[in-house]
């Protein structure tokens, strides 16, 4: 069986569902025999590649996003939804209890560790949308892999089920295909 292309990439999420990615530990090396990474945190590349699979963490939080979404959307044949901010928006919403200006304002005027004294211009910041969204809310969604964050242990079973070419199957609450 040859190699699948894995690409991870996370959108509006902490970074956590990426630490449990990790969390496989040694059998990261499993992982490794089916497929190659081709686009991960570690795995730096301002091109988002063609790819078998995608994991996607977090939400859809900004203009960014929501071109990325369409990108990885296109140049993947399977996407799914890593995480319960990927699948539900969870966390990122709770900035939605403020104006978009409040936020702003608090990351780059109030925040000690991150001021700048003023809300910056640059055309480069990403520009929050009104809306903080699921994956699902943008594009097809292969399936969904719920967990904040999903566990090691579920993550490396979906992974190593998909990448040779099985549907992977849980008991109730673990993951559900999206039809
Ligand atoms: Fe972080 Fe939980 Fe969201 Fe994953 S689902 S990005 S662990 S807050």
């Amino acid at each position: 069986m040859s190699k699948k292309t894995l690409a991870t990439v996370w959108l509006g999420g902490c970074s956590g569902c990426h630490m449990s990615l990790l969390d496989v530990d040694e059998r990261i090396l499993e992982i490794a025999r089916l497929a190659d990474i081709v686009k991960s945190p570690v795995v730096d590349g301002k091109a988002f590649p063609a790819c078998d699979i995608a994991l996607v963490e977090g939400a859809v939080c900004n203009d960014e996003h929501e071109h990325e979404i369409q990108v990885i959307r296109q140049k993947a044949k399977l996407l799914v939804s890593f995480g319960d901010c990927a699948v539900t928006a969870n966390v990122p919403t709770l900035r939605m209890r403020f104006s978009k200006d409040q936020c702003l304002r608090r990351s780059y005027v109030e925040a000690e560790s991150n001021s700048r004294g003023h809300i910056p211009k640059d055309p480069d910041v990403p520009k929050l949308i009104d809306r903080v969204a699921p994956l699902h809310e943008h594009v097809k969604v292969d399936y969904f892999l719920p967990g904040c964050p999903p566990s090691a242990d579920l993550i490396f079973f979906v992974l190593m089920e998909l990448l040779q070419d099985r549907v992977p199957v849980l008991d109730l609450g673990g993951m559900a295909k999206y039809g």
